[in-house]
């Protein structure tokens, strides 16, 4: 990586090699390098102009629209850090992070601004306000797509379409170091209350590079933005390497099966990352066929785990194979992954996928709990070292110091290592299922139920049993038009697990509760044990 890099860099670059390029496209609209550098200039300008200073916090709460984009690209020629959040986050989760973050700066959709968060910012260290107008630019009909013409004012706050027209000077000398932070990107809080990770430029430069080079993919690539942009997937993997390459990122407000599938068909992607949800998604949509994906090098799956039975599955019915890779916000996304000539080997002995193998300068190693490394093949802790992992948390020097003890990211996250250096994720740490004193983990159990033909998505958890101490609970939504008793799933498990693993009891829900980057929260499931 070019030590002065960063994706201020990377877009000068593509607009001096490609200016009339179209680089985000919506719908039936599209901005090209060229416009996307003067309006991102403008709304650096108008920060600038505001007092957003060097270091000062932009927290962006937008879907995946062109806005999202030019907000970063602002904020960042502006010398601000970017603070991405959920926009399904309610009042008092934003409220956090703004106080949390200390933000300067709030971006975020009129609506959402109207109905929620002028209130949630009251009292805030906000003090400049940018709304967008995103629902004008859902529809594929409207003829204003990205026009960048008609916008209400909502009071109190300035409108980030019209600030971008305004032809603002962009600051001339704020670009950022490699060192400098770009991001606060506070995790999803699957396990708790969010934390702030401080992802470097340095950081997301290594990861984009990562992910644009070496997968085959032709000149000036066409990405599809199928995970969130304000996860940390998104904002590396599909707008930093796009950018990277310049290439054309394509965008779809947020999630919908059929308009993803529409958006394939239109723009013909080359390439896509997103969590495995989505694709389960894709696959039980009814008009999803193989042509949707003939267009694409690469497909990969990451931030979540991908069941084996999902990937042919997946092949079999439309063709792609879907490469794994395993990340953390901590180190801005991927640390390991499938090299796109090969494919991920199945654990005989488990019936795990392999997440892929440890990126170049990236150390992984298995550790037990005191911190020694344990031979090939035997499950510790995950810890990560390489350029990718984050200098810490947010002002929180003590979970620093507990994370990233000597710059080396333990995940909490349980795995183990072949001799071929393939690295396997089995699970959670803290997920893990006490079964009369039987170790079960979630994952092993979830791997069957998507074998089952029935199954859409699977989730086990331990639930509190007065005998076994915790019993194993399975969660089950179906596919379209299945049918299945909830002791059918209970059966097929005893036949292929050891008694101590299979789910006691199951239960077939019409949705499995998800974060807005398409996880499943095993958290959420196990509190409606709780309540019941
Ligand atoms: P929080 O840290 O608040 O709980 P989160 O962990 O969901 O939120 P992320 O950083 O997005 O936030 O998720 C990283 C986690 O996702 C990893 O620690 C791991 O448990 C899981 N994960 C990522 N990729 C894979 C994969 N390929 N296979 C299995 N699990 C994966």
């Amino acid at each position: 990586v070019d030590p002065a890099d960063s994706l201020v860099h990377a877009l000068r670059r593509a607009v001096a090699e490609a200016p009339e390029r179209p680089f985000l496209a919506y719908f039936d609209g599209a901005l090209t390098y060229r416009e996307t550098d003067e309006l991102s200039d403008s709304v650096a300008g108008y920060l600038a102009g505001r007092g957003v200073g060097r270091g000062d916090r932009v927290a962006v709460l937008l879907q995946n629209s062109p806005h999202f984009v030019l907000a970063v690209l602002g904020a960042w020629k502006a010398g601000a850090v970017v603070v991405p959040v959920n926009p399904m986050y309610k009042s008092g989760e934003v409220g956090h992070v703004l106080k949390d973050g200390e933000v300067a700066a709030l971006i975020c959709s009129d609506r959402a601004w109207e109905s929620y968060l002028r209130e949630t910012a009251e009292g805030s260290p906000v003090r400049v306000v940018l709304t967008a107008c995103e629902r004008d630019f859902q529809s594929a009909d409207d003829p204003r797509v990205l026009s960048f013409e008609r916008l209400p004012q909502p009071a109190d706050a300035d409108d980030l379409t019209a600030v971008a027209r305004a032809g603002h000077q962009a600051p001339q000398d704020r670009d950022p170091a490699p060192a400098d932070i770009a991001l606060i990107s506070y995790t999803s809080g699957t396990s708790g209350t969010p934390k702030g990770a401080t992802n470097t430029h340095g950081n997301i430069m290594y990861n984009a590079e990562r992910q644009r080079t070496g997968l085959g993919l032709p000149e000036a690539p066409v990405y599809f933005a199928l995970a969130p942009l304000f996860h940390i997937t998104g904002m590396v993997c599909q707008f930093g390497a796009c950018l990277d390459s310049a290439g054309t990122l394509v965008l779809a407000y947020r999630f919908e099966a059929g308009v993803v599938l529409d958006a394939f068909a239109a723009h013909r992607p080359h390439y896509t990352v997103g969590p495995s949800t989505a694709f389960m998604a894709l696959a039980a949509h009814p008009s999803c066929t193989r042509d949707h994906f003939a267009s694409f090098t690469v497909i990969s799956s990451g931030g979540a785990p991908l069941p084996p039975a999902l990937v042919e599955k997946f092949r079999a019915g439309f063709g792609p194979y879907i490469r794994n890779g395993y990340g953390l916000t901590e180190c801005t996304a991927p640390c390991a992954s499938v090299p796109p000539h090969l494919e991920a080997p199945v654990d005989p002995g488990s019936g795990t996928l392999a997440v892929g193998v440890p990126g170049p300068d990236t150390i992984v190693r298995i550790v037990d709990e005191e911190g020694r490394e344990v031979p090939f093949g035997e499950q510790g802790e995950i810890v990560v070292r390489g350029p990718q992992v984050v200098p810490g948390y947010w002002r929180r020097p003590d979970a620093t110091a507990e994370t990233f003890p000597g710059g080396e990211l333990r995940t909490g996250d349980i795995g183990f290592m072949d001799e071929q250096g393939w690295l396997y994720v089995v699970d959670r740490k803290k997920d893990m299922i006490n079964a009369s004193g039987f170790k079960v983990w979630p994952r092993e159990v979830e791997d069957v139920l998507y074998t089952h033909p029935a199954v859409r998505e699977a989730a086990v958890v331990g639930v509190p049993d007065g005998y076994r101490g915790e019993t194993v609970k399975a969660y089950i939504s179906l596919r379209p038009g299945a049918e299945a008793d909830p002791g059918d799933f209970a059966a097929y498990c005893k036949e292929r697990l050891a008694a101590y693993k299979y789910p006691r009891q199951v239960e077939i829900l019409p949705d499995l509760p998800k974060t807005a980057s398409g996880k499943i929260l095993r958290r959420e499931l196990r509190s409606r044990v709780r309540d019941n």
